[in-house]
């Protein structure tokens, strides 16, 4: 397995796929992170919500982080580090043209308003809230895995591991691989737990 750096190209293309993201606050130097849809327009991720931790957060410290990813397994992986700015787009005369951008971008979700509007069990319904995040950094990172490349790469595959080479792999494997390469003595154990 490999890990490489996505172009800016690929990185845009991912991020306009995914409209889940996690998204990142800070107030008073305790972190809070949660999972919502955003959608994305030039430099802009556009979202829909109602007064919570989140809002109040931001509106005090508008800097904000989004992950995002593309998991297939393990080994065939994406994922997305934005870095950004949020900014609030209530019913004024300025925000005009944001809003109606955002509006366009939630009709493509059927009931798009409910993840956002629905309250908690047992709580009052709160005004909707629509925001945006300016976009000021992206950065991606993707596996790039191939089976058989360690072998074109000259590692013996794995049929042609000696049998006891391969028992304290799976051994390893199976706790993690790590309490047994920690406490087993000896540069052989060492070499057996980093991945095939
Ligand atoms: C797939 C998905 C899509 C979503 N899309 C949206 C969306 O578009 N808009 C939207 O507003 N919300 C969305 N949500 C819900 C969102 O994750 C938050 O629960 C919600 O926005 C309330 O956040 P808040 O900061 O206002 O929390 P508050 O209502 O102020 O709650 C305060 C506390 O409740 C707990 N809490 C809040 N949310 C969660 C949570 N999701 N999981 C566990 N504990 C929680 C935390 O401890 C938090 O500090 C989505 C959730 C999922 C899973």
């Amino acid at each position: 397995m490999l890990i490489q750096a996505m172009t800016i190209e690929e990185c845009w293309a991912m991020l306009a796929r995914n409209n889940i993201a996690r998204l990142a606050c800070a107030r008073d130097n305790q972190p809070y992170i949660v999972p919502l849809r955003v959608d994305l327009d030039g430099q802009f991720l556009y979202g829909y919500t109602t007064l919570g931790r989140k809002i109040e957060w931001m509106r005090t410290n508008p800097l904000v982080c989004l992950e995002c990813e593309e998991v297939s397994t393990d080994r065939v992986w994406a994922s997305l580090i934005v870095f950004g700015r949020y900014e609030e787009l209530p019913h004024i005369p300025e925000n005009v043209d944001a809003r109606r951008v955002a509006d366009r971008l939630f009709q493509r979700h059927i009931m798009w308003w409910e993840p956002a509007t629905v309250p908690l069990d047992g709580h009052e319904r709160q005004p909707p809230i629509v925001f945006r995040i300016h976009i000021d950094s992206l950065t991606g990172r993707r596996t790039i895995y191939e089976p058989g490349l360690r072998e074109r790469e000259g590692h013996p595959p794995e049929s042609q591991r000696p049998h006891w080479l391969t028992r304290v792999w799976r051994r390893l494997r199976s706790d993690g691989g790590y309490s047994s390469a920690v406490s087993a003595p000896g540069r052989m154990a060492r070499r057996a737990s980093r991945p095939a």
